[in-house]
């Protein structure tokens, strides 16, 4: 038995070193420019060792790579935009490979190796986050920011956008996926990245012609953002609402239709919710490190702040969401017929209602064909628009141009529930709605203007035609 341990020891300590004086290959670099950053990803044929400096006058970075071997060449990277003005390589001994990134402007950079997943081997990674940019990382995760008061839900220091002080409703609009993260791929190559992108410009587009709301994009690009930090984004953003645009993919090419999904807080309401949850969440560990050093301290943070708020938030996500899915079973074919609920990450805002909507499976020709139509993309965003559009007519956060707009009888209404609170009588809450005492008290059944505390009375519709 010992002699046996010993040699199983033998050959893992042999089998290790052995790896260690490997030489691996870097095949190919990619590069993505992202707002703040600019993100190199070298592939390589196995893992490395690697060392990253900086050096000024003129800046640049220089990286080794200990067992390296280059078998590509840097001429074909697009370095438009970017800090980088060449990228060059030597190979200083057999084991030893140097990259130097000649830089336009000084940079702080942040590298990591990713192990191999589905799409991809190993990587080495390069960060380089402009100076001055926010969004540079420290070594550790920021702690959450405190949450927002529940149900005003304001910006944090917006600008008055209407010449009446009406500030105006956020949207922020996060299209899944990017740079390395292809998201789901299609038959002939389309990439779910690429799609959700134009979706999410046009639903842009949608949103910002009508007036009271205004979109932000989360992602403006082809790059990749971790999943927790396209939240922090959206807070940024001042969002009321944040709308994450994804297209499906299943083992099962025959799979077809949109859904929309809400958040679980005890995991997903069905098995192909919790497949999607998995491969959705899994886009970090595809884009990168940011969100492994995440420690036990900031996770119980995060725990109490959901709790806070959360319930509240996800009763506002299932009502956007429900709206959303009713417009968008006009236009396609729904997967469910009701709001899903599973634990995405980008739904784990704790005070901005979230949805997540995948447009249809992209993994199925026939609606893969459909999502790259400019017409079908436009209906799709449509829908989506004409459901937030709807949520925020019947909800708007105070102070917003659409509250002014519904406080002041502009916006027609469907039939609304009222809970009665102390101090409130029939014709006040009349007066409130404009509708006329008498319409109030048939639609309720009452006999008297009597109404107690807690009791609920149902508003009827009004109409534009209606209002003086
Ligand atoms: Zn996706």
């Amino acid at each position: 038995m010992r002699l046996r341990a010993l040699l199983i020891g033998l050959f893992v300590l042999f089998g290790a070193s052995a790896q260690a004086f490997a030489t691996s290959e870097v095949r190919s670099v990619r590069l993505w420019r992202a707002p703040d950053n600019t993100r190199l990803v070298f592939d390589l044929s196995g893992p490395v060792q690697h060392n990253v400096f900086t050096l000024s006058a003129p800046d640049r970075i220089v990286i080794d790579v200990s067992g390296g071997r280059l078998a590509t060449s840097f001429d074909q990277l697009s370095l438009s935009n970017t800090p980088i003005t060449s990228v060059r390589s030597a190979q200083r001994s057999a084991n030893e490979l140097r990259v130097v990134i000649d830089l336009s402007r000084a940079v702080s950079p942040k590298s990591f190796s990713l192990a191999p997943n589905q799409q991809y081997g190993h990587r080495l990674v390069l960060d380089l986050f402009d100076q001055g940019a926010d969004a540079a990382p420290g070594p550790s995760v920021a702690a959450p920011t405190p949450p927002r008061p529940v149900t005003p839900s304001q910006p944090p220091s917006k600008l008055p956008v209407l010449p009446s002080d009406k500030r105006d409703i956020i949207i922020a609009i996060d299209a899944g996926h990017g740079g390395e993260d292809p998201g789901a791929i299609g038959p002939k190559g389309v990439r779910e990245k690429n799609v959700v992108l134009q979706i999410s410009r046009e639903l842009q587009r949608q949103i910002n012609a009508e007036k009271g709301f205004r979109a932000e994009l989360v992602r403006t690009g082809d790059y990749f953002i971790p999943l927790r930090r396209r939240t922090e984004i959206a807070r940024k953003q001042g969002a009321d609402l944040f709308v994450s645009i994804h297209a499906d993919a299943a083992p099962r090419a025959a799979a077809f239709g949109a859904s929309v999904f809400a958040l679980s807080d005890g995991g997903a309401t069905s098995e192909t919710a919790r497949w999607l949850a998995d491969s959705e969440n899994r886009s970090d560990l595809i884009g990168g490190a940011g969100n492994v050093t995440l420690d036990d301290k900031d996770r119980m943070l995060a725990g109490v702040l959901l709790d806070l708020s959360m319930t509240a938030t996800l009763s506002s996500s299932l009502n956007v969401g429900q709206k959303v899915l009713g417009n968008m079973g006009r236009i396609t074919p729904l997967h469910k017929r009701r709001v899903e609920q599973a634990g995405f990450m980008v739904l784990k805002s704790p005070d901005i209602p979230s949805i997540l909507v995948e447009t249809g499976f992209i993994s199925n020709p026939n609606e893969a064909s459909k999502l790259q139509t400019k017409a079908h993309q436009q209906a799709l965003a449509r829908a989506v628009q004409s459901g937030v559009k709807q949520f925020f007519e019947q909800n708007p956060p105070p102070g917003t141009y659409i509250a002014w707009m519904r406080d002041s009888g502009k916006i027609a209404q469907g039939p609304r529930e009222h809970r009665v609170t102390s101090g409130e009588s029939l014709a006040l809450i009349a007066q409130r709605y404009q509708v006329s005492l008498a319409v109030l008290r048939s639609a309720n059944n009452l006999r008297s203007d009597v109404i107690k505390v807690g009791q609920i009375l149902i508003v009827p519709a009004t109409t534009l035609a209606a209002q003086p």
